[in-house]
């Protein structure tokens, strides 16, 4: 099948302060192969919890997680490093940390296959100096030390590490945001082209809504543990249905278009009744303080593509026309 990952009503809560939070709240979503998923919203959204419990580093409540055709949402140990591990990687945000700063940087990028015992010793040398010709740092390289790196320099090294074992998913975590916007648009090519190569499929989470519109082929917007949106980039840019996406791409308009929320994002720990946004949304009615709208699948009737989202209003906040060209990192 053409599903790599698919998430069904994922639950993930954690104890806090003697109550339980739900950081994950029902989240149901399924990524193609060679597609990418952008996941944005406010930190406190669940995004992170999403795609950590996407490639099991946490294990879901309930709900259950199937990777190409496996459900892996209990797999352990032998069976969960042959199933997902050996088929999904994971690039963070910061490369200075998530790469071990003892190591040079052909043992950084040969563990993966050693792990998984991958090929004689040869062939992993081989393979690594392939990659390190690929992210364009050149197998001499291999010697080095990650703080002999720059950070963009560094988290392409990152992504090399993912890439090690080919895998058919990679959960990316904010993995710009600490790099310089010149940088920042380096990586984002390097990831573009690599899935363009390899046909991967991409979880892309980050609160860079300019980023997000330009990578994703779907975007997925969580508030509060939630999906409240999900739909082509171009539908939720242009056309968004929930009035929380609708703030969110008028972001990306002349200040007097914007739309801003009241308040903040309130407390998993305490979440509002009925629909989670109604506290802060510009069109909430009385129905909206009691009754959670669920997310109602559609299709979109411009773009004719689906068009999913949770809202009893839909599409009665719309945004101005962009006044500009979009804004391209
Ligand atoms: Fe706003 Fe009501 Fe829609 Fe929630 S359900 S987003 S409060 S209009």
């Amino acid at each position: 099948s053409d599903v790599v990952l698919e998430l069904t009503d994922v639950v993930q809560t954690f104890a806090a302060k003697g109550t339980r939070i739900h950081a994950v709240n029902g989240v149901s979503l399924k990524i193609a192969r060679g597609e990418t998923v952008g996941l944005v919203g406010e930190s406190g959204s669940g995004k992170t919890t999403v795609g950590r419990t996407a490639l099991r580093l946490y294990t879901p409540t309930s709900g259950s997680i199937v990777f190409e055709g496996d459900d892996v949402s209990r797999a352990r140990g032998g069976r969960l490093r042959r199933l997902l591990r050996r088929r999904s990687a994971m690039v963070f945000q910061n490369p200075s940390t998530s790469l071990n700063g003892y190591m040079r940087l052909g043992e950084i990028l040969r563990e993966p296959l050693d792990i998984h015992q991958v090929g004689t010793p040869a062939d992993r040398r081989k393979a690594v100096d392939e990659i390190l010709d690929r992210i364009g740092l050149g197998a001499a390289y291999a010697q080095r030390y990650p703080h002999e790196l720059s950070g963009g320099q560094r988290q392409r090294v990152g992504i090399a590490r993912a890439l090690m074992l080919d895998p058919s998913l990679i959960v990316a975590d904010e993995p710009t945001a600490s790099l310089d916007v010149s940088v920042q648009a380096q990586i984002v090519n390097l990831l573009e082209d690599i899935q363009a190569e390899r046909g991967l499929a991409y979880l892309f989470i980050t609160h860079d809504l300019a980023l997000v519109r330009r990578i994703s082929h779907r975007i997925a917007v969580m508030y509060l543990g939630r999906i409240v949106e999900l739909g082509t980039s171009e539908d939720l840019f242009t056309r968004p249905q929930h009035p929380y996406t609708a703030s969110l791409a008028s972001m990306e308009l002349e200040p007097e278009h914007r739309i801003v929320p009241e308040g903040e994002l309130p407390s998993p720990a305490n979440p509002p009744t009925g629909c989670a946004f109604h506290q802060r949304c510009p069109i909430a009615r009385p129905q909206c303080a009691t009754d959670r709208p669920e997310l109602k699948e559609t299709t979109n009737p411009v773009s004719g593509q689906p068009h999913a989202f949770a809202c009893h209003f839909p599409g009665e906040l719309t945004i101005a026309a962009a006044s500009h060209t979009q804004h391209v990192v």
